[in-house]
């Protein structure tokens, strides 16, 4: 399998370049040159499969130039047995059709670990074979840091630096990264906010003279195609559990950088029935209004509270347009170049193709309250503010009620207990038994002022073998 960018300039690469790169140099992002396609039957013989077998059926195509398959097994084993409920992604009913798959039963409560838990691995096991070692570096105003710290903690072949804007991440978000122990463990708190974190980043990213040539950076944001790849497991799982692929589904996805919904996306192009794909977004609702009027523009950053959707652009969606355009990466580019000075469109053709793949809302702070006060009364469950906005958006988006509609639960409502006190609920969310103690643990970070060379110079002084 062979990975192209969707700017069309940079070279063609094999799975263990993809998983080592971050943006094309063309700028673009990297997605399989073709996919695999599974027939009715074949997904039809993976019914009662154990997740991690599951796992290795649907991404062992995309892997199997670079990872011998007892290897593959193995490392899937190893990466779904942290998960702290035996089908990994459970499902729960809401109502006649309705469902939430659990998402958040990994080790920092949100669906990211589905893809850093791999990533970590994946990523030792090829710098072991290549003898090589890198450096992440990212940032964070939330989860992608804790569970990118989880993924690698255990990683040879890596050292990790998460920045976050100090005092300004929510103190559960804040130990869930400062309490995993490691050498390997980088958390520095940055005099600055999130915007400030970002740029430090980009230009590291830009010029990686500090580190001397000895290592290089590394990325592990939701542009990396492996996070993707391990998305797309899980739409299979939910489908045989419930009467798939004999009958079709409808998801519901809470969206921010377009990631998990376009993982959905592909499982459908791989052959899953899906019926219905519908993008749940918060007041920051760029792929809602390109989907309602084909304008895409970015507006102010809203804080809301789903703070893991609040993005300005949606940096997956390329990936998408990429397709839209019949692969013409060079239509992509000139787009995306025009996206950067002011809104933009595309054909209408095109636009009405889009609309066909995907329905879309977009839910307020007000609705989300709603909806988990709402649940919580009819069914005693407790959803998380993210999740709130996904089921909120398949009620008003679905359109077969004989169709099962499924919504990713993305996150554990522990993790945003703000969101259920606000919404007048006077249950309190509890921390599941092995995090109880995260409040009592060791805290290990690094205070350090807005000033990228100071974090530069930490970063070369503080990696394995500086
Ligand atoms: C990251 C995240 C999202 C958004 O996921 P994308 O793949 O960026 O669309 C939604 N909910 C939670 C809890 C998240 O952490």
């Amino acid at each position: 399998m062979r990975y192209i960018s969707t700017r069309g300039e940079a070279p063609a690469l094999g799975f263990e370049d993809v998983l080592l790169t971050g943006l094309a140099t063309d700028g673009g992002l990297y997605v399989p040159e073709s996919l695999p396609h599974f027939s009715l039957e074949e997904i039809r013989s993976w019914r009662g499969l154990p997740y991690a077998e599951l796992a290795y059926k649907v991404m062992y195509p995309f892997v199997e130039d670079a990872i011998p398959a007892d290897d593959f097994r193995k490392m899937l084993d190893e990466t779904y047995s942290v998960f702290s409920h035996q089908a990994v992604a459970p499902l729960v009913q809401l109502d006649t059709n309705e469902w939430v798959m659990e998402l958040f039963r990994g080790p920092t409560l949100a669906f990211k670990d589905f893809a850093l838990q791999l990533l970590g691995r994946l990523l030792d096991y090829v710098l072991e074979k290549r003898n090589q070692h890198v450096v992440i570096m990212g940032a964070t105003s939330g989860d992608t840091g804790s569970a990118a710290i989880e993924g690698c903690r255990r990683c040879e072949h890596v050292d990790i630096f998460i920045l976050h804007p100090h005092q300004r991440v929510s103190e559960v978000q804040r130990r869930q990264m400062t309490t995993v122990q490691g050498d390997n463990i980088h958390n520095i708190a940055v005099k600055g906010n999130f915007d400030d974190c970002q740029r430090m980043v980009k230009e590291s990213f830009g010029n990686q003279s500090f580190l001397g040539g000895k290592t290089q950076l590394a990325a592990v944001n939701s542009i990396n195609w492996a996070r993707i790849m391990a998305q797309i497991v899980y739409y299979f799982q939910a489908s045989l559990a419930l009467g798939g692929p004999d009958r079709s589904m409808a998801f519901s996805v809470p969206t921010g950088n377009f990631g998990d919904i376009f993982a959905g996306y592909l499982a459908k192009k791989m052959g899953l029935p899906i019926s219905q794909l519908v993008i749940a977004t918060n007041r920051n609702d760029i792929l809602h209004r390109f989907m309602s009027g084909n304008k895409y523009e970015q507006h102010q950053l809203e804080h809301t509270l789903s703070p893991s959707m609040d993005i300005m652009v949606s940096s997956n969606f390329e990936r998408l347009l990429f397709d839209l355009h019949g692969r013409d990466g060079a239509a992509v580019k000139a787009l995306l170049e025009n996206a950067a000075k002011g809104p933009v469109s595309i054909e209408d053709y095109r636009w009405k193709h889009a609309r066909k793949l995907f329905d879309s809302d977009a839910v307020d702070d007000k609705t989300t309250c709603d909806t988990i006060r709402d649940v919580y009364e009819q069914n005693e469950y407790l959803l998380d503010p993210h999740t709130a906005i996904g089921v909120r958006a398949a009620r008003n988006c679905r359109r077969d009620s004989a169709v099962p509609m499924i919504t990713l639960g993305t996150a554990h409502p522990a993790k945003f207990p703000d969101a259920i006190a606000e919404s007048g609920l006077s249950v309190k969310p509890q921390l599941p038994a092995h995090m109880a103690d995260l409040f009592e643990r060791e805290e290990r970070y690094t205070v350090l002022d807005n000033n990228v060379s100071e974090v530069q110079g930490f970063i070369a002084k503080h990696w394995k073998n500086a």
